[in-house]
């Protein structure tokens, strides 16, 4: 059975940047990605630009350069892989971990491929997972239909279509915007009063305009309660029901970890809260040998570790002592993000 002493889980920005420390202390190891490299950067509405800056999304040392003063979508995909390729990281893309169990002295995986499963065992393993894959559902009926997604796409192709999209934060605004001007007829739906303070300063004031001019329809303070192959019912905050038509659904709700995967594999949640146990210094997890690294360590808090502060994790797991207290250091000096 193919044996590694170290299995990073997830070729994210995160699980790169780890590959990268364990590589410069003489570990080679391997990173399996369900998807693509950088999956959740492929999942990101097309040409999108990130609200941080170049610099900040950095890993292993390596410039980014991009021609705005934030990088887009596309830059980043060119820039991950390229640092991929650069650090002669072992990859294997579409090759998901389903479970892992502690044996006496190391760990015993399942990876499922396009060839079927595949058993491995591995010393020490990083779940990097991040929280892309898992979004936040509303619960309603019709939620599961064809037309509905949890996820921002290429504008064109509800050109001329009715779209609701539902959300206040910046993945909800970004497609309002792009829809509109693909030309959709658009109506947004949030339950808060207002959009969230933490979209973008750009796409803000471009927004409210829409909204003012009466091109973008919103709808605050209201939820979404059925959704039918035709159109969306909603209820508005004072109860009063209307229907709006829907050919394409956007449910841009947030997203959380794969926590079942980590109760499969053993890992402990700090009382009342859904932030999976692990040593700060080190991100070990209760499970000895099973790190943390990127947004899993914040649990359902998924905004509180993002690329440009989850990108030291790799010096707690790999470095000494003096790695790990400067990697803390770096990532408490991040500020948070106005964005997402
Ligand atoms: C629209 C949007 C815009 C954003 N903009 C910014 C920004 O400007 N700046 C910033 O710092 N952050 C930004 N973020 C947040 C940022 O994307 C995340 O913080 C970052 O991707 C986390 O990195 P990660 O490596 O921990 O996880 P991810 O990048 O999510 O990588 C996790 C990887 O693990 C893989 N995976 C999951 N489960 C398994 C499994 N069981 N087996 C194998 N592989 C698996 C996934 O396919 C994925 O490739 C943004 C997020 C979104 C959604």
């Amino acid at each position: 059975m193919q044996h590694e002493p170290v299995l990073i889980i997830g070729a994210g920005p995160i699980g790169l940047a780890c590959a990268i420390s364990a590589r410069r202390r003489g570990v080679d190891p391997l990173v399996i990605d369900a998807g693509a490299i950088a999956q959740s950067i492929v999942r990101y509405p097309v040409g999108m630009t990130f609200f941080t800056t170049p610099e900040r999304l950095e890993i292993g040392g390596h410039p980014l350069v991009s021609s705005g003063a934030k990088p887009t979508r596309e830059e980043a995909l060119k820039y991950y892989r390229g640092v991929a390729r650069a650090e002669g990281i072992r990859i294997r893309p579409y090759t998901r971990l389903d479970e892992a169990a502690r044996t006496g002295d190391g760990l015993r995986c399942s990876l499922s491929t396009a060839r079927g499963v595949q058993p491995l065992t591995c010393d020490r393993m990083v779940l990097a997972t991040g929280y892309f894959e898992h979004p936040n559902l509303l619960g309603v009926p019709g939620e599961n239909l064809p037309h509905v997604t949890h996820y921002g796409e290429e504008a064109h192709l509800v050109s001329g279509l009715d779209v609701v999209i539902v959300g206040g934060k910046n993945s909800a605004a970004e497609t309002a915007l792009n829809c509109y001007r693909a030309g959709a007829r658009v109506a947004l739906v949030y339950r808060g009063a207002s959009l969230k303070s933490s979209v973008k300063y750009w796409l803000r004031p471009d927004l409210e305009n829409r909204i003012k001019a009466g091109e973008i329809q919103s709808y605050w303070s209201s939820e979404i309660t059925d959704i039918t192959r035709r159109d969306v019912a909603l209820r508005g905050g004072d109860g009063t029901e209307i229907r709006l038509p829907a050919d394409r659904v956007y449910l841009l709700t947030g997203y959380h970890p794969d926590f079942e995967l980590f109760v499969r594999i053993g890992i402990e949640f700090e009382p009342g809260s859904a932030r999976p146990v692990h040593d700060p210094a080190t991100l070990e997890t209760n499970v000895p040998g099973v790190f943390l690294a990127g947004s899993v360590t914040a649990g359902r808090k998924i905004s509180e570790i993002f690329i440009e502060n989850g990108r030291y994790d790799g010096e707690r797991i790999f470095g000494d002592p003096e790695s790990r207290a400067q990697a803390v250091r770096l990532a408490h000096e991040t500020p948070r993000p106005e964005g997402e």
